[in-house]
């Protein structure tokens, strides 16, 4: 065997996303005891930088020692007991594994489906939560699949007025746009520190709201896997002093997290937003300029997952093959239904920047004119230049 070296990269695909300097840097740094004194104050700076992140003052929060599905399956199986009902928005493929993993828990599961592309429909959420009592409503707040957001505050207070708990999926919002589980009164918010988090995969922080919690501890039966079962795990990630052995903590991804929120708060989660809103304004100029479609409206458009239609007559695989060999840039592929149909361009966390904008439409347009598509390159960097300084 020989040392992997990975080739550079320049990661603007749904996730993950590139990886700064300063957190592989502290990836690296010497692997302490998860038990020593140290470390455990590291554990108390991030639960407390995740509760500001969500803005969870009230919520118990941690980072689950695997990547986001872990949130959601945290969610899904500490919530749900055999026999209550879910009603799980599904609007993309986040929001249908959602939905498998409630009837592994045992629930009865009623999906509100959408087509892929649209938001979360609340009129007609409402209608299947005033069907019968429900003990969950879970749906994605932005649609990685689709490059959707969806009105979180709105389903959440749908939730709490049939009196349902909310389990939402902020993967890929968290850092990107806005995430306030106090607004929202939210009871289980879960993200992935890969997408604008830019730290590597591997973690999944979570927010758990006193009802939530008050749900758990007064469930009927266990909850049935062992890793995720929140009563177990906050006997490892509770009060200061009082650790017992769970399992091992993940050291060094904790050091990379805590690095990535070190930074976040640094910029400001405010200014983060806006970094994101104004790149993805850059990007759209210049794909329109290059005669480029997005699928999803304005309105609804996630700034951090760019979903664009490929025109008739272009191989979508080999756009993404052109910028990977020739330009070292990953772009994502379209899931599910969408597959061949869309280009999914990320812009997260440390991808979201002017310089990977530029990056991004040079390539497309290489690749485009490769194909016998006519495009004005200088145009396209113009029109998306002049929305930059706009
Ligand atoms: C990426 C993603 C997940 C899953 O996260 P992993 O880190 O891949 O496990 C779940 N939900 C959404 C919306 C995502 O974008």
């Amino acid at each position: 065997m020989q040392s992997f070296q990975p080739p550079r990269r320049v990661l603007m695909g749904p996730g993950p996303s590139d990886v700064s300097p300063r957190v592989l840097a502290a990836l690296a740094r010497p692997t302490i005891g998860h038990l020593d004194p140290e470390f455990q104050k590291l554990m108390e700076e991030i639960k407390t930088a995740l509760q500001r992140l969500f803005n969870a003052p009230d919520h118990a929060c941690v980072p689950l020692p695997a990547p986001g599905t872990a949130g959601m399956e945290a969610a899904i199986m500490n919530l749900l007991e055999p026999g209550d009902r879910a009603v799980v928005a599904v609007n993309g493929a986040f929001g249908g594994r959602m939905a498998d993993m409630a009837g592994r828990a045992g629930a009865t599961v009623v999906t509100v489906d959408h087509e892929w592309g649209q938001p979360v429909d609340a009129d007609r959420v409402a209608a299947a939560l005033a069907e019968a009592p429900t003990k969950v409503l879970a749906f994605v707040h932005a649609e990685t699949s689709t490059g959707v957001r969806s009105d979180a505050a709105t389903l959440c207070g749908l939730a709490r007025k049939h009196g349902a708990l909310s389990i939402v999926d902020c993967v890929t919002s968290l850092g990107g746009i806005s995430v306030d589980a106090a607004a929202w009164d939210a009871d289980i918010v879960y993200s992935g520190t890969q997408k604008c988090l830019s730290a590597p995969p591997g973690l999944s922080p979570i927010a758990i709201s006193k009802r939530a919690q008050a749900a758990i501890t007064g469930r009927k039966e266990k909850v049935r896997n062992w890793l995720l079962d929140f009563n177990l795990l906050m006997s490892y990630w509770g009060g200061e002093g009082g650790r017992t052995y769970h399992h091992t903590a993940p050291i060094n991804a904790l050091y990379g997290l805590h690095e990535s929120l070190v930074v976040l708060f640094e910029e400001g989660v405010q200014a983060s937003t806006v970094r994101h809103a104004r790149t993805h304004e850059a990007l759209v100029a210049g794909l329109e300029a290059a005669g480029l479609k997005m699928l999803v409206d304005e309105k609804h458009r996630l700034p951090q997952l760019n979903t664009v239609i490929v025109p008739d007559g272009i191989d979508e695989a080999a756009v993404r093959a052109h910028a990977l060999k020739t330009w070292d840039l990953e772009l994502g592929a379209g899931l599910g239904p969408l597959k061949g149909k869309v280009w999914r361009i990320g812009l997260m966390g440390a991808s979201a920047t002017p310089w990977h904008v530029r990056l991004c439409l040079t390539a497309l347009c290489e690749a485009l004119a490769a194909q016998g598509l006519k495009v004005d390159t200088s145009a396209v960097l113009a029109a998306s230049d002049a929305r930059l300084a706009g």
